[in-house]
């Protein structure tokens, strides 16, 4: 068991006079490498080769206030450039073990694997730590992946196994590390001394700063708010004031695919105390939050239940003046018929600081993962984001909705899909005009299911979707059929003899309904073929 010394039977193990000796671990415990950090500021370091894998090297401890020689009769371009510079010394010879005195470290890097294995060996028997460039069997250290936030900087390795799931990993790293968390550090150092004085123990000073890499003046900080951070400090640590004021952070969690969730959200997510969230966010995403905080679902049901938007309004107020900080994640964007703009008037209105973070709203999540330009040129030109549903069963503007020449994408409008048509093709737009419906988009449930206007209701009825559900409507819908990329687990919406006989039904519907009886064949054949 790594780290648990004198465990296991192979492992030398004694005691004497209080001393406790803990000798070599078995082999296949040992870890590959111990990671250690080490200060080369003015050191002296060699680098065997002077060509652009040793310049890169040269840069790397360069970073680090190393003093840096190369070591090789020819120099190529960047050793020259770097020498010119005065950052380097280029020694114009071939290596010898002499060049090894005062070393603190080497790096073989030249293009000759046996000159390599040579420095290394020498290296070795002169007590200097030698790393040879893609050769680890000879390297006594290697150099870990870095993610860089200066003064905090994480250093990983896989080893020398993986170099591309160590690229994975930095990027993953990069992604979550918070870009001012340098900054943080800086600020904490700073505050160090204060801190100290304030609290007389260890025991305090460490819970101080348990809470405070978690509230909201490490938040401030990260966010770049310096000015306030400092006020609320000086608050906490001089008046002996608490700061703990809380903070709410009203967040959109986009449509449903955990990928397109911002950084800034995942950051609140992670660090929040009370998560207020809608009911259909995916597991997935919930699962961010810490093992502490506390998860309250509010919103709609599937089924249609719902905490009236007043006692999630109210919850969040509450949460808020007890000093918590508090993520109000809903789906989509909280702007965009997510009646964020109520709850962040409730909270100006108390006074109460806040945030918003903007999501991926449906229509943008669906059009994408469904392969719907919402503009295309000389196509649409505008996009308009509206509602089926209104208050107190006012009626869309449809003759605004059914405008030509742009894409509409109309939320919250399952129920009403037969009405909403009936309406757009009575306000103008063709009968033919392609249309989709597009179902828990951007998961592994997303449906696709598309018709032409006058025939869409019937369609999704007869593929069975359930909501949440998004209609567009727009000549660019039928750019669907080629443009179509994203499949998750549901089969397809509509089998395509069933679809076509949808379409037939569809046709025929709309030359009722609107008395184009005679669309000719042809025209109605590749109408057809755009939509499917
Ligand atoms: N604030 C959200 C919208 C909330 S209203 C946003 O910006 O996306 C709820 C409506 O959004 C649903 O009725 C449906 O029309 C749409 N919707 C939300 N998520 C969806 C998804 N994954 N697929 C399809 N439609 C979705």
């Amino acid at each position: 068991m790594p780290g648990c010394y004198g465990g296991s039977p192979n492992s030398y193990f004694s005691g004497v006079g209080g001393f406790v000796t803990v000798g070599p671990q078995p082999l296949d415990t040992v870890m590959d490498y111990l990671p250690v950090f080490v200060d080369l500021k003015n050191a002296p370091c060699l680098i065997v080769g002077a060509g652009s894998v040793a310049a890169r090297k040269a840069g790397l401890l360069l970073r680090a206030g190393a003093r840096v020689t190369l070591v090789a009769p020819d120099a190529g371009e960047e050793t020259v450039a770097l020498q010119e510079a005065g950052s380097i010394r280029h020694v114009a010879a071939n290596f010898s073990p002499s060049m090894l005195d005062g070393q603190r470290l080497v790096i073989a890097a030249s293009n000759d694997q046996a000159l390599n294995r040579q420095a290394a060996a020498a290296a070795r028997q002169a007590g200097v730590w030698c790393n040879v460039v893609d050769d680890r069997e000879h390297c006594d250290f290697i150099l870990p992946a870095i993610v860089d936030r200066d003064p905090v900087v994480v250093a990983f390795s896989t080893g020398g196994r993986a170099p591309v799931l160590a690229q994975w990993l930095k990027s993953r790293l990069e992604a979550s590390l918070p870009a001012r968390i340098g900054a943080l550090a800086e600020r904490a150092a700073r505050w160090r001394h204060l801190v100290k004085k304030r609290f007389a123990t260890l025991a305090e000073r460490r819970r101080f700063w348990q809470r405070f890499f978690d509230g909201p003046i490490a938040a401030d900080l990260l966010a770049g708010r310096t000015q306030q951070a400092e006020r609320a400090m000086r608050r906490e640590l001089l008046d002996g004031r608490s700061a703990v004021t809380g903070r709410a952070a009203i967040v959109g969690a986009g449509p449903g695919d955990p990928g397109l969730l911002t950084l800034r959200a995942q950051q609140l997510i992670r660090t929040a105390d009370v998560i207020l969230h809608d009911r259909l966010l995916s597991p997935e995403v919930l699962d961010m939050a810490r093992k502490e905080a506390l998860l309250i679902p509010v919103g709609k049901e599937g089924g249609g239940r719902s905490t009236p938007q007043e006692t999630t309004t109210a919850l969040l107020l509450r949460h808020v003046r007890a000093g918590r900080s508090v993520c109000r994640l809903k789906g989509g964007d909280p702007f965009v018929f997510g009646r964020g703009g109520e709850e962040a008037a409730a909270l100006a209105a108390a006074g109460l600081p806040f945030e918003i973070v903007p999501g991926v709203s449906a229509a943008l999540g669906c059009a994408a993962y469904a392969g719907i330009p919402l503009t295309l040129r000389g196509v649409s030109a505008s996009v308009t984001l509206a509602t089926a549903s209104l208050q107190d069963d006012d009626e869309p503007d449809w003759a605004v909705l059914a405008r030509p020449g742009q894409t509409l994408a109309l939320y919250m409008s399952l129920h009403r899909l037969q009405q909403s048509a009936r309406e757009l093709i009575r306000h103008g737009l063709r009968p033919l005009t392609p249309a989709a419906v597009v179902a828990s988009g951007t998961t592994m449930e997303q449906q696709v299911v598309t018709a032409p206007l006058a025939g869409i209701a019937k369609a999704v009825a007869e593929a069975g979707v359930s909501s949440p559900a998004i209609l567009f409507v727009g000549d660019t819908v039928a750019e669907a059929q080629r443009l179509h990329w994203f499949t998750g687990n549901a089969r397809p919406a509509v089998a395509n003899d069933r679809q076509a006989a949808a379409t037939r039904r569809a046709v025929a519907f709309a030359r009722r309904a609107t008395g184009h009886a005679a669309l000719p064949a042809d025209i109605v054949a590749s109408r057809h073929a755009e939509v499917l």
